[in-house]
């Protein structure tokens, strides 16, 4: 990407069709250069422009990316709402044609999910391996300022607490966690 264009300049966040989780997914538009486009100015027209989806409560766990149904039926479906957004009037002028996924893989479920399986990776919002919640939760293990449950004097306070994943990047939320933990202490 070249200096001085944004990365992210446009996001949308909503609840997936069929989910109970509110404001589950995120769609990013993301500019990006693969070389320069002459016009005069500056140089620095972006080439290209991806629509990423984000899934921010996905049901599968660790490193078994969309091993779970339901986390593939949610990107499907983002996937293909990026290709309608993609088709609005307004993109007209700027964009040239859709490089990937095809129209042969968008009008198959299975076709899809193999080339969502090829394409998909993390954000690296790692979280929740050491969540807070109640000493009567068997799963929980730090209190609500960061105190480990059965060990005096030891505190985690970081992104692991979380309970789940934040809907959002994680690292304002892991900063907030930290700077409301040490005003808590005093
Ligand atoms: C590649 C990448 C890109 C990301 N991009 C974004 C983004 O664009 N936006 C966003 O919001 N979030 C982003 N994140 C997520 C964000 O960085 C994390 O959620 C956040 O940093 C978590 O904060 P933390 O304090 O829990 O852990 P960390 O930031 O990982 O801090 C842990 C610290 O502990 C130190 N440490 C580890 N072990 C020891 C030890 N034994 N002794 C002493 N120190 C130790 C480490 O060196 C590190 O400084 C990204 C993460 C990655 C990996």
């Amino acid at each position: 990407m070249e200096a001085g264009l944004p990365r992210y300049q446009v996001a949308l966040r909503y609840t997936a069709p069929g989910s109970g989780l509110r404001n589950d997914l995120q769609i990013l538009m993301v500019s990006f250069a693969t070389g320069r486009v002459d016009r005069g100015g500056d140089g620095l027209t972006p080439l290209g422009i991806t629509l990423q989806p984000v899934l921010n409560l996905a049901d599968s766990q660790g490193f078994g990316f969309l091993n779970q149904a339901f986390d593939r039926q949610r990107l499907r479906d983002a996937l293909r709402l990026c290709v309608d957004l993609a088709s609005h009037a307004a993109f007209e002028p700027i964009l040239d044609r859709r490089i990937t996924p095809t129209d042969a893989v968008l009008g198959s479920d299975e076709a899809l999910d193999q080339w969502m399986a090829r394409e998909v990776t993390t954000t690296n919002h790692i979280s929740g391996t050491c969540k807070m919640g109640p000493a009567s939760d068997p799963l929980a293990v730090v209190s609500q300022t960061g105190q480990v449950h059965g060990i005096a004097g030891l505190r985690v306070v970081d992104a692991s607490i979380m309970p789940d994943c934040v809907r959002a990047n994680t690292n304002a939320t892991a900063m907030l966690i930290g700077e409301r933990i040490a005003a808590l202490l005093g």
